[in-house]
């Protein structure tokens, strides 16, 4: 598939910096158009990968602003993003919509650039486009508290009603205790850039008539048509580099000799079956999905038709429904064979129940802050027996 992608917000820009970085090191051609839109000038400036002229900074002439962030605030978030919604559109006139298949926005959900600019990014891509416009958004750990959680439950609901699928990653299932929380974002962009990569790249090689099964963008489109909340499952496992593998990989790839034996088939169904067991982007119930299509990409000599239909009918037992699509994705030189599962439209994901619950109650507790308020400030300033006049 050809992705237009677009960063919002630092979460967002850091997540697509690291796609790129991920397409580059596996010479996969995914981003053929790349933004980060950003309201903080600093964290624009982080990005490797993301060439100068694709960074937008908006709200730098916004009084609340002024190119300094939002403050995690997701209401002028939006309002920023609203205010430079002219800049935004051109921005997106660069972008050869004939030669990409769908746009991908991704974002933070429990800040504030991120979370309230998205959804108005996505109006204007939705807008502009016949493209589908997906979105992979990241929920915020429980740790985090309440405004992060009570940010992105409101904004879960913006960004799903108006995207054709929403991918879901939750950073509660993949902090890692030992770790400082940027070192831990760190490995978690890595780990997600992999799965969307490698998931979202099928299709993309030059040399496409070598794979019997291959899996082309019009399946993954297909797959993500069901709108709903989606989840992301991946396994990898090395390619024999032993002397036999290398000798076996040299004679099957000069002779065309189809080494579609049982233990290529119990690898390739092993993958499939780990990925889906592993911990998924958005943990849920596998067999609450609607629609499932999994990738299976490394080298051509390590596919199998048998593993593929073996999968493909283990994976439709497991999700529950029919509408399952296992395909290939050649990768002559990779020394990885790997599995990237879709489960699209999850309908049972406990995580954002829990976020819907902490947001609930943190909007109770600013409600009641706020109501007394005014009356602490007054108790603070005036004295006892409010014997005291102000000066003016
Ligand atoms: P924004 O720039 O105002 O959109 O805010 P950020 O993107 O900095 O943060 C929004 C949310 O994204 C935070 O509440 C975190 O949950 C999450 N977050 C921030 N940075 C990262 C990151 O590098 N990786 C991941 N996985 N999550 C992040």
């Amino acid at each position: 598939m050809k992705l237009a992608t677009i960063g919002v917000g630092n979460a967002g820009s850091k997540i697509v910096d690291r796609m790129l970085e991920f397409e580059s090191r596996t010479d996969r051609n995914l981003c053929r158009h790349v933004h980060a839109i950003n309201t903080a000038r600093t964290d624009l400036a982080k990005p490797d990968y993301i060439p100068e002229d694709r960074r937008l900074l908006i709200g730098d002439t916004n009084q609340k602003a002024k190119g300094h962030g939002v403050g995690g605030d997701v209401e002028i978030g939006a309002e920023v993003a609203e205010g430079d919604i002219d800049e935004i559109r051109r921005t997106f006139d660069d972008v050869e919509i004939h030669k990409v298949d769908a746009i991908l926005v991704v974002a933070g959900l429990g800040g504030g650039s991120g979370s309230g600019g998205g959804p108005v990014v996505i109006d204007a891509l939705q807008e502009m486009y016949d493209e589908p416009v997906y979105a992979l958004g990241v929920l915020p750990g429980e740790y985090e508290g309440g405004r992060p959680a009570l940010n992105a439950a409101r904004s879960l609901q913006s960004f799903v009603s108006k995207v054709d699928n929403f991918i879901g990653f939750d950073n509660d299932a993949w902090r890692a205790r030992e770790q400082t929380i940027e070192e831990g974002y760190e490995q978690m962009n890595r780990e997600l850039a992999a799965r969307l990569v490698t998931l979202l790249a099928a299709g993309e090689t030059d040399d496409s008539d070598v794979a019997e099964n291959a899996m082309d963008s019009s399946d993954i489109i297909r797959t993500l048509d069901t709108g709903g909340v989606s989840s992301i499952g991946y396994a990898a496992t090395p390619v024999d580099d032993t002397e036999e593998g290398l000798l076996d990989r040299w004679s099957s790839d000069q002779q065309q000799v189809n080494r579609d034996d049982g233990s290529q088939a119990t690898k390739i169904k092993g993958l499939v079956r780990r990925a889906v067991n592993s911990r998924l982007t958005l943990p849920g119930e596998v067999s609450s999905a609607d629609r499932a299509l999994a990738v299976i990409s490394g080298p051509p000599s390590e596919f199998s038709r048998k593993g593929i239909e073996s999968a493909r009918q283990w994976l439709e037992q497991e999700a529950d429904t029919v509408e399952v699509l296992v395909g290939d994705d050649p990768r002559e030189d990779s020394p990885r064979l790997s599995a990237a599962v879709l489960l699209s439209n999850v309908t049972e994901a406990p995580r954002i129940k829990e976020i819907q619950n902490q947001a609930v109650d943190a909007q109770e507790k600013i409600a009641e802050q706020e109501a007394v308020r005014e009356d602490e400030i007054n108790d603070l300033i005036t004295d006892d027996n409010n014997d005291l006049d102000p000066v003016v």
